[in-house]
């Protein structure tokens, strides 16, 4: 829903004045959701942008104020503002750091994974993506519900956001949008098919909602469920290129996991071993990336260029938790296991059962 700007025109100048309006509109608080896509519907939502870049803000300046602590006054360094430089007006500059300074207050220290209110937060946010505005005074069906205090914080930074930091953004999430939007077109129905066999379940009935963000969590994504959605920045270094397509599938796949996490479970009990931490994860880590390498070496390959286009041979394709050292940082007894017992499953070599309890009896 666009929110219309009060422009004042002289009847000669009312045709470019209405030309101009429509172009400053249509980077207002256009949302974009890609719907045409297979197994994903992809948002570019404004409330989920500026929760999430109200939550960055917050976290950067608690971490900065926490470091100053231990030091002089002269070697403090101030969080910089995602907005310093912008030439903010001084009413403009106190909206947003009031805004700050209440999730500074109120949410800073807590998880965006892990905490149920910040969950419902972001669910609601995106729900409400198509409002100019969520207490519902102007129509009654944007009433989000949300704390009274909160909603007059989001809607007094909504304008400093729109302004200068949602044309952006939002920019900055159809370009990733449209660079993934051709590989899922492709091949997205045969890898949530494939991953779906693999943990031996379905994957989730419907279209799995995606909100692309300028900032996510620390990860660069994460997923919640109960409704699954997942939640990606599209500015992340880690999540460009081809392996955009890796984080999308993989916190897709955190939809599906749960019979991976059941058996590593049974199997420890029945052998009296304490359930290894992360051993579920390091697998779907491992799983998505082995699936999304075959898919795009098997497409270069049939190309014949090696090349998608995007800059990384097919061929040489670098899964994520290789790429970022992942098995490295703690996980590499969970690699040789994987590699030993998993990878035969996956190449049809060995049954599921037997290879969770390889797994698990080699711990
Ligand atoms: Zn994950």
């Amino acid at each position: 829903m666009v929110r219309l700007l009060r422009i004042h025109c002289s009847w000669l100048l009312l045709g470019i004045c209405l030309l101009t309006s429509q172009s400053v509109e249509a980077r207002t608080q256009a949302n974009y959701t890609e719907t045409q896509l297979p197994v994903f519907e992809l948002h570019s939502g404004f409330w989920i942008n500026l929760h999430h870049t109200l939550y960055q803000e917050a976290r950067q300046r608690k971490a900065a104020t926490s470091r100053d602590a231990g030091t002089t006054k002269s070697t403090a360094v101030v969080a910089k503002s995602v907005l310093a430089g912008k030439g903010l007006t001084g009413a403009e500059q106190k909206a947003w750091d009031d805004a700050v300074a209440f999730y500074t207050e109120n949410y800073a220290d807590k998880d965006l994974l892990f905490t149920t209110e910040l969950i419902q937060l972001k669910d609601q946010l995106g729900d409400f993506e198509d409002c100019d505005e969520l207490s519902g005074r102007k129509r009654k069906f944007c009433d989000a519900g949300l704390p009274a205090n909160l909603t007059q914080v989001l809607e007094a930074a909504a304008p400093v956001y729109r302004r200068f930091l949602w044309p952006e953004h939002d920019k900055a999430n159809r370009r990733w949008i449209l660079q993934v939007a051709p590989l899922v077109r492709e091949k997205g129905v045969g890898l949530s098919e494939r991953l779906a066999d693999i943990y031996q379940t379905r994957w989730p009935q419907g279209k799995i909602r995606v909100d692309v963000v300028a900032y996510a969590n620390w990860a660069g994504a994460y997923t919640t469920v109960d409704p699954l959605r997942v939640t990606i920045s599209s500015l992340d270094s880690r999540n460009q290129g081809p392996q955009a397509l890796e984080v999308l599938f993989h916190e897709g796949s955190h939809g599906i996991a749960e019979p991976v996490q059941r058996a590593i479970i049974r199997e420890c009990r029945q052998r009296d071993k304490p359930i290894p931490r992360d051993l579920w994860h390091a697998l779907v880590f491992y799983t998505t990336g082995e699936v999304i390498r075959t898919v795009l070496t098997s497409s270069a390959a049939s190309a014949k260029g090696g090349d998608r286009g995007d800059g990384v041979p097919a061929n040489s394709y670098n899964t994520y938790a290789f790429r970022e050292g992942l098995y490295e940082r703690g996980w590499k007894n969970y690699l040789e296991l994987l590699q030993r017992f998993w990878q035969p499953y996956l190449d049809g070599k060995a049954t599921f059962d037997d290879a969770i309890a390889r797994m698990v009896s080699s711990l």
